[in-house]
């Protein structure tokens, strides 16, 4: 048998129903195409699409943990935790992404306004038209108007110049707790992790407090191997993963084939001395 370390799993990327550009079933067949072993889908804030993501896994033959990414605002900033292996139709996970969506609307028009003032005009409904789920109006779908306008090339360029803390359509935001998001999961038989945890702009001290939180609320994993960090990276939350005792997780953040650098499944394999957090979910995969 090959070791658990040596799988092709991708336990995170989006689709229509919260940022991505491909339906759940489009996304099941590229990952199966691109020798994807194990999958999850992993939507923002949203648990509307588990039941057509397992059901397009089964069709493709490929083993699926449910999954989600809830943005949780920690010391003054944005951090997401992804769920993987939860029960789907639990109600009080429901109701906290619910309420987590809840403000999205708002800051959408806010952001819209904020943009009308350096000349850019109609963003808000410009956004729309990208939008799979009108509970779900994200920063993305921006990006994808004002490229789709001239304004910018691609949407880094839009994220750099007008969508992050500073720029002229940025509005701050505030969301779950991490207490509450990582609450929200484990008692939805789920194991919260840490995504990306290179992204974030923490110091030392900040970020050490965020791996001490997360766990003393019951989280369990950390993503060491996604499609955002670099190798240094790798090494780095490898050896976090280590220092405070989390399984380590591994998936390529993939939203759009115009837009993803790192297609699904093509990443690097888990470092062998790590517990993958698959090997913790054994119970919870839908093969
Ligand atoms: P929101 O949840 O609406 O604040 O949007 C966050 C999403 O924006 C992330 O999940 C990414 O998909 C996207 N995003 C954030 N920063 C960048 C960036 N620098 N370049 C491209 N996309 C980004
Ligand atoms: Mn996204
Ligand atoms: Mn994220
Ligand atoms: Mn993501």
């Amino acid at each position: 048998m090959k070791p658990q370390n040596i799988l092709n799993a991708d336990l995170h990327c989006h689709s229509v129903v919260s940022d991505g550009t491909l339906t759940p079933e489009a996304l099941a067949e590229r990952a199966k195409n691109n020798g994807v072993e194990l999958w999850a889908l992993t939507d923002h804030d949203e648990i509307g699409g588990q039941h057509r993501a397992a059901a397009a896994a089964k069709a493709q033959g490929m083993a699926y943990l449910t999954g989600t990414e809830i943005s949780v605002t920690f010391a003054g900033e944005t951090v997401h935790i992804v769920g993987l292996g939860f029960d789907p139709d639990d109600a009080a996970l429901k109701q906290g992404l619910h309420n987590t969506r809840n403000g999205r609307e708002q800051r959408a028009m806010e952001m819209s306004d904020s943009l009308a003032k350096v000349g850019i005009h109609g963003a808000f409904e410009g956004a729309l038209k990208f939008v799979g789920n009108p509970e779900l109006i994200s920063r993305t779908h921006f990006a994808r108007f004002l490229v789709e306008s001239g304004v910018c090339k691609e949407t880094n360029e839009v994220f750099r110049k007008y969508l992050t803390e500073g720029k002229p359509g940025y509005v701050p935001h505030r969301w779950a707790t991490l207490k509450d998001a990582v609450t929200w999961i484990t008692q939805a038989q789920g194991i919260a992790v840490i995504a990306h945890p290179g992204r974030y702009n923490f110091s030392a001290n900040e970020e050490y407090a965020l791996f001490t939180e997360f766990k003393a609320h019951g989280g369990r994993g950390v993503e060491v191997v996604t499609g955002s960090h670099t190798k240094q990276e790798f090494v780095k939350y490898a050896e976090t993963a280590k220092e405070f005792g989390l399984a380590a997780s591994r998936g390529s953040d993939f939203h759009s084939p115009d837009e993803s650098h790192t297609d699904l499944g093509a990443l690097p394999f888990l470092p062998g001395d790590l517990t993958p957090v698959w090997e913790l979910l054994a119970d919870r995969i839908q093969a």
